[in-house]
């Protein structure tokens, strides 16, 4: 049923050399690589459709409109939220975060009232925040962590005040693989009057993502750590809230009438989706989505999560390794350093026996400052990967320990 040597031949770059030995691509968290279906039905989309969408009345236009609106609606399926007007199609999970920062700050949050983060949130959910804070005067708030790398949900509880608007959290950290219980901190946001966002730049690749479940207000994701392109994501947003915030940018495609008196806007979720969209990107991306989903997202579910739990045992073994995130049922992500091995000499080294891991702050700094380092190496895994690149790059490991 899940039959790796199979899968990885849809993934031809999985079968190139680099310093003429075989790749070990361990840097999935940065971003996935593409199946065979998604890069052909971009050749194919530019061969034999490629026209602007929502303008044109001519065949091609409207066939890449069905194209991108069918996009819509698979991702919609796929997240299995109410409606495709609450799919709105971004660059990606940074761009949906700054979306909502600016929009949603614009509509909702006045000077002094309050937004909860968390201590291993990804530079792309603090900034945004912190851009607000200078313009409006807004009030941000940190959950901790324990030692093992558990959001500390007793003190999240102390942080709501009357003044708490919105809670924005990682489903799960890209450097620690901790899975947050969102659904229960959504709940808790809910019962204190608040939104909740859910940052699922490393979720949704890794199970299945039910927003109605979860009851998030506003998920966040991107396309090319999901095995589709880059350059497109996706903002959902509970329509009722989508409604009430205003347009991000302004320009073609987001107006109803413009006039030098007064423009008025199109409908969700073009209202949010100014100038020309990726449908070239969109549609990937929804080819990749259908592709994960005839894998079964279970299936890569339990396969990551025993390739995780193989590799936390196997780098074990090596002596002086120092291992980030020991939560319970951690996902594809194990962050560590060896001895006091600079991660960059180790990542470095490692590059050259064909291992691509990541190094350093894993634009998650205050995480770093959190954990008393600079930077970490990182593995992360995919649909594709195998024990024996663990074993690979557990044996890389123990040999340029030995060369220190
Ligand atoms: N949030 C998390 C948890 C991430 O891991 C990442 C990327 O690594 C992002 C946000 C930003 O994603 P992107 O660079 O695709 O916008």
């Amino acid at each position: 049923m899940y039959n790796l040597e199979e899968i990885r031949q849809d993934f031809p770059i999985l079968g190139r050399q680099v310093y003429n030995r075989p790749l070990v691509y361990l840097d999935n968290a940065a971003t996935t690589q593409k199946p065979r279906c998604v890069v052909e039905a971009i050749a194919e989309e530019y061969y034999s459709v490629n026209a602007n969408v929502h303008r044109g009345v001519h065949y091609l236009s409207q066939q890449a409109t069905d194209l991108h609106e069918d996009a819509r609606n698979r991702v919609k399926d796929f997240i299995n939220a109410r409606s495709a007007a609450e799919v709105v199609f971004t660059r990606g999970t940074t761009e949906s975060l700054n979306l909502v920062a600016a929009s949603f700050g614009e509509a909702f949050l006045k000077e002094g009232d309050e937004v909860i983060l968390s201590v291993m949130e990804h530079h792309s959910n603090i900034v945004p925040w912190q851009l607000l804070r200078e313009r409006k005067g807004i009030v941000i708030k940190v959950i901790p962590m324990d030692e093992v790398g558990n959001l500390c949900l007793d003190v999240y509880e102390t942080l709501f005040s009357e003044r708490t608007k919105l809670v924005c959290v990682a489903h799960v950290s890209n450097v620690l693989g901790t899975v947050n219980p969102v659904e229960e901190m959504a709940r808790t946001a809910h019962k204190y009057g608040a939104f909740f966002l859910v940052d699922g730049a490393q979720s949704v690749p890794h199970f299945k993502v039910d927003v109605q479940q979860l009851n998030c207000d506003f998920l966040t994701f991107s396309g090319h750590k999901v095995y589709g392109p880059t350059g497109i994501g996706v903002l959902y947003g509970r329509e009722e809230l989508l409604e009430r915030m205003p347009p991000y940018q302004g320009g073609g495609e987001m107006i109803a009438r413009v006039t030098f008196e007064h423009t008025t806007y199109e409908r969700l979720p073009y209202k949010f989706e100014a100038g020309t969209p990726d449908y070239v990107g969109s549609h990937a991306l929804a080819v990749a989505l259908d592709y994960v989903t005839r894998l079964g997202m279970d299936n890569i579910a339990a396969h990551e999560r025993e390739l995780t739990r193989y590799a936390m045992k196997r780098m074990r073994e090596i002596d002086s390794m120092k291992l980030y995130g020991e939560t319970v049922g951690k996902d594809a992500v194990v962050a560590f350093n060896v001895g006091d091995i600079h991660p960059l000499d180790l990542g470095t080294l490692l590059d050259r026996l064909g291992i691509a891991i990541r190094t350093g702050h894993h634009c998650a700094q205050p995480l770093m400052a959190r954990c008393g380092v600079e930077g970490m190496a990182r593995a992360s895994f995919a649909l594709y990967n195998t024990k024996e690149e663990v074993d690979v790059l557990v044996e890389g490991i123990k040999r340029v320990s030995r060369m220190f």
